[in-house]
């Protein structure tokens, strides 16, 4: 099947249009029609070459939304025109014990990304969201309910499940008391799934800036990271700290906030951080933990959690056209929400 989309030719991360082919589908694929594509700050790191070398050109995005054009012969769950959902990985091993536990982001043999990454069968190049149609295996299509508007539900895909399955593994419930460092894409998820678990939420920002934001999604407020005297009077006072920060820093400076036996959770950098400091570890019996998106099962499960709170995340929807603005606003870090693609504009 013909399509286009928009892809980096190099590490200069720059996106310009491109057209390609995607497979002939095979008895277990769904096509998708892609109606929008949010825009996470992976797919800048990894456009830009932060997690390595990449094969270009490079189609990203693993926030993708649409409906079913057509159905492999075997394909049992979907038919065309059911409204689906795309995520961060395509395909995985299916039979090692994490993938049978629903954990396929940690698949022993390696799970496949939406793009970037070997097809397990035809060893092409996966191609992400920022396009007009995607082919992927049914077992990694999951189902968007009527109940959500679909020009919003896209940065579900990645931002609410990699924010939601920390805080269900870490047992958020009502009363917790969690911290959310950085207030964009994820953590503008986490504060809302947060609240609608119940907890008792603040936004640890660079500043207060965004406390307006913070404040109309739920959280109590802004603790800010550079106010010493504020920070030192916050120590001890959270359950957990969900870390979204994209780039290399001192989570030092968020350690003693943590009660005993809390947790920092680290969602964000992936890569090298500054020296750690045990002091605060040995001194509160506290932790340093990580986590990586979710399963197919919870992303289903947080798409229907979303469904059934009303949540949404606040998207800024724009045409393809405008993606390369939207890299240089995500470089900045100082968007409270997510950019997402109307993909409808785009043409074969
Ligand atoms: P984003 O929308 O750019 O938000 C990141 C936020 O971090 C910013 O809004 C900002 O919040 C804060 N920040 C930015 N630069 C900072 C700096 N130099 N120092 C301290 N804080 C800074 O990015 P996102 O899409 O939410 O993604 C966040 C990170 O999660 C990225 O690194 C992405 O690759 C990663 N990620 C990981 C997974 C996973 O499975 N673990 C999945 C998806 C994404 P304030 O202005 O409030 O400080
Ligand atoms: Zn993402």
């Amino acid at each position: 099947m013909k399509t286009i989309g928009y892809a980096a030719q190099d590490s200069s991360a720059k996106m310009t249009p491109y057209h390609f082919e995607r497979r002939t589908l095979r008895s277990n694929d769904v096509a998708i029609e892609i109606l929008y594509s949010g825009v996470c700050h992976s797919d800048l790191h990894t456009v830009n070459g932060d997690w390595g070398p990449q094969p270009y050109p490079l189609v990203p995005g693993h926030e993708i939304v649409g409906q079913v054009l057509e159905v492999g012969k075997d394909v049992q769950k979907y038919k065309v025109g059911d409204r689906v959902a795309v995520g961060c990985m395509v395909d995985s091993c299916q039979t090692c014990d994490h993938c049978e536990h629903d954990l396929e982001q940690y698949c022993r043999n390696g799970m496949t990304p939406t793009y970037g990454a070997p097809d397990r069968i035809s060893k092409e190049i996966t191609q992400g969201g920022y396009s007009k149609h995607i082919v992927v295996r049914e077992e990694f299509v999951v189902s968007v309910s009527d109940k959500l508007d679909i020009s919003k539900a896209a940065p579900i895909l990645c931002a609410g499940i990699t924010t939601y399955s920390p805080l269900r593994t870490w047992g958020v419930t009502k009363g917790t008391r969690v911290g959310v460092i950085g207030l964009g894409g994820l953590g503008h998820m986490a504060v809302k799934l947060a609240v609608a678990m119940g907890a008792e939420v603040t936004v640890i920002s660079r500043s207060k800036t965004k406390e307006k934001e913070a404040q109309a999604i739920g959280a109590k407020g802004i603790l800010a990271s550079t106010d010493e005297a504020a920070m030192q009077a916050a120590a001890s006072s959270f359950d957990f700290i969900l870390d979204t920060v994209p780039v290399k820093h001192d989570f030092n400076t968020y350690m003693p906030l943590l009660e005993l036996d809390g947790t920092l959770c680290l969602v964000g950098q992936i890569g090298p951080m500054e020296e750690p400091m045990t002091m605060p570890l040995v001194f509160g019996r506290r932790r340093i933990a990580g986590s990586l998106i979710g399963g197919i099962k919870e992303t289903q499960d947080v798409l229907d959690f979303c469904a059934e709170h009303n949540i949404h995340p606040d998207c800024k929807i724009i045409s393809p056209d405008q993606i390369n603005d939207a890299f240089k606003d995500l470089e900045k870090g100082d968007i409270a929400y997510r950019y997402v693609m109307d993909m409808s504009k785009l043409a074969v």
